[in-house]
């Protein structure tokens, strides 16, 4: 947001109380609206209107602001800038450029410093996808411009406006610059790159579609056993030491998205400080440049004050819609958003609202709920694609990672959270300490997109994918039964047949499950990969159990040969899959031998 000179002085502060203060003489502005607080024009959003009194959530460390001091009025909400020069850039919660800010006054935010969320003077290489006399729409391509060498930004007719092309451009502007002029119904309407959007407002599309198109990520468990779709919402919660920020990164690189959108609400100020140094390091393992020329970095740390911890995660929802809006998959991690949530309980609190659970505000179900929301897969307000047909869709997922305190999954935003979101992957510190990574509970865990994935993964992967995938789950939920009736009276009760549900299920755990996020090749499995990876282990299962039936000894088959090259499938290169199809026929030849002996 831009302080003008011409802002309106009308409010008198009468408390500050930490990140809220209250001032008389407020008659005329509206819920939500920004305002400036103090001579200091600390930046604040009204959150509460009592006649003249407004209740005010400053953005920055309000000590030393006083009560007799003005309010400068804006009479708009808090939006963000959306143009080029976003991508690669790390913001705090009101979207004020972290690097340039660092870059000029130091490690800590001077208070009312206000910087342009995107540069004014850069010039970008404005490419036209229009002509003059053309009829626009809102969301209609104008042009582009090449942001990055991975991101090409489309530079799109704002929601609210059509009409005819009077002038377009190409060359180099800046983003306040004029590249088209639209004659609409009202006038011509100047066009530049920049557009603003208030940040609780979902950008508009014209519809929701099911999602019905897996978001892929490389990541085994996630991929077969716990799958989200693009467009959807997950939630991941977060032990210490569990694996929550290599999950993070491996999702950031690995999963199908073009965009990232990587919202951190830190604890700690170290802990957002690790996020700033670890991401922009982080390889794009698909063009080999780094991860950050198609990733937008939101960053609270400790020392900002909560209430720029609350809209955050609206800064950062609203910039991935905007990539949405152009065509792209964009994934958002929000991270943590148990912290979100203490800065609700902060500042209701001051307000002194009637608590909720754990003295939460009783709307923290419905906020968790509108942010998760926001997330979908959707038809764009304009169709129009560059290859001319009708037909651009974009998509947003959400995945947040919650924090309970002490790892309780009773925990009220947790709670909240798993009402909204389909999929669960419930990380497990006890997995962890077990080295088993990623620490995704499979017992646990949950994901509702199966039905609505099936088709596209039976179309494009194989039509028993999930066929496996339940087979698979059955022998881990039979292996938890076993184990108890083991841990009472040992492995020699078991019969045959429970002794090879054993050693499938640790297959399958071992062998599949367990995926090394710093092994070259292990670290990302192609869905084709997986398919064949399970394949093998249930083939191997169920031939066993055939073999069984013919007299063949249990120890013998957990003793087999073929089991090693089974270990070592996930460490196949994608270019030479068909080694894993071979194994098949080891386990046949192996097998007869068993009774052939
Ligand atoms: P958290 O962020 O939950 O505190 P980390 O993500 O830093 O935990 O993980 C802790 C450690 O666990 C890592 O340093 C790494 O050694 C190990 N680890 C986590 N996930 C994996 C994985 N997929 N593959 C291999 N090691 C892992």
């Amino acid at each position: 947001m831009e302080i003008r000179d011409d802002m309106e002085k009308k409010g008198r502060i009468v408390k500050v109380a930490g990140p809220l203060v209250v001032a008389e003489n407020m008659t005329g502005s509206k819920m939500f609206d920004v305002v400036y607080v103090s001579e200091k024009r600390l930046m604040g959003e009204i959150i509460e209107l009592k006649g003249d009194l407004a209740s005010i959530q400053v953005y920055e460390e309000t000590g030393g602001i006083g009560v007799g001091e003005p309010v400068y009025l804006t009479r708009k909400p808090l939006t963000v800038e959306l143009g080029p020069g976003i991508i690669e850039s790390i913001y705090d919660g009101i979207q004020r450029p972290l690097n340039i800010i660092y870059e000029k006054v130091g490690d800590f935010i001077t208070r009312g410093v206000h910087l342009p969320a995107l540069d004014r003077e850069k010039k970008w290489e404005f490419e036209p996808l229009v002509q003059k006399g053309d009829i626009v729409a809102p969301g209609d391509y104008l042009g582009f411009v090449q942001e990055t060498t991975l991101i090409k930004h489309y530079i799109m007719v704002p929601p609210g406006i059509s009409g005819k092309v009077k002038d377009i451009r190409k060359g180099n502007f800046t983003v306040e610059e004029v590249v088209a002029v639209i004659e609409t119904q009202h006038g011509d309407t100047e066009i530049s790159m920049i557009q603003r959007w208030p940040v609780r407002t979902p950008r508009p599309y014209v519809e929701k579609l099911a999602p019905n198109t897996s978001l892929f990520t490389g990541q085994r468990v996630i991929d077969m056993f716990f799958p989200i779709a693009k467009g959807g919402t997950a939630c991941v919660p977060g032990p210490f030491g569990s694996g929550k920020t290599v999950i993070q990164h491996q999702l950031a690189k690995w999963a199908d998205a073009e965009v990232i959108v990587y919202i951190g609400c830190g604890e700690r100020g170290n802990e957002m400080t690790d996020v700033l140094l670890e991401f922009p390091e982080l390889v794009d393992p698909k063009s080999g440049e780094p991860l950050m020329k198609r990733t937008i970095l939101i960053a609270n740390t400790s020392n900002m004050p909560v209430a720029a911890r609350e809209a955050s995660v609206y800064t950062g929802v609203t910039i991935g819609e905007y990539f949405r809006d152009m065509g792209y998959s964009v994934a958002i991690m929000a991270d943590s958003t148990s912290r979100w949530a203490e800065a609700m309980r902060e500042i209701s609190g001051r307000l002194e609202e009637m608590p909720g659970e754990e003295g939460y505000p009783a709307y923290l179900g419905a906020r968790i709920a509108s942010f998760y929301e926001r997330a979908g897969l959707v038809k764009c307000l304009s169709g129009k694609n560059l290859s001319g047909q009708n037909d651009r869709i974009g998509a947003l997922s959400i995945i947040g990672a919650v924090s309970p305190p002490g790892g309780d999954l009773s925990d009220p935003v947790v709670q909240a959270t798993l009402r909204v979101v389909k999929v669960f992957w419930s990380l497990e510190d006890q997995l962890a300490y077990r080295r088993h990574f990623p620490a995704i509970s499979w017992l646990n865990s949950y994901s509702l997109y199966i039905e609505n994935i099936s088709e596209y993964v039976k179309k494009n992967v194989a039509t028993d994918y999930f066929d496996l995938q339940t087979e698979a789950m059955r022998i881990l939920e039979e292996e938890a039964e076993l184990e108890e009736i083991v841990r009472l009276v040992g492995i020699d009760a078991l019969s045959s047949q429970d002794r090879l549900t054993l050693l499938a299920a640790r297959m399958i755990r071992e062998d599949f499950l367990h995926q090394n996020a710093f092994h070259e090749v292990d670290t990302y499995s192609s869905v084709e990969k997986q398919y064949k990876m399970i394949n093998t282990i249930i083939y191997f299962y169920n031939k066993a159990r055939d073999y069984l039936q013919l007299g063949a000894d249990i120890k013998a088959i957990e003793n087999m040969k073929v089991r090693d090259r089974i270990a070592r499938m996930k460490y196949v290169p994608q270019s030479e899959l068909n080694r894993i199809d071979d194994i098949k026929k080891e386990i046949d030849t192996e097998m007869s031998s068993l009774i052939e002996e």
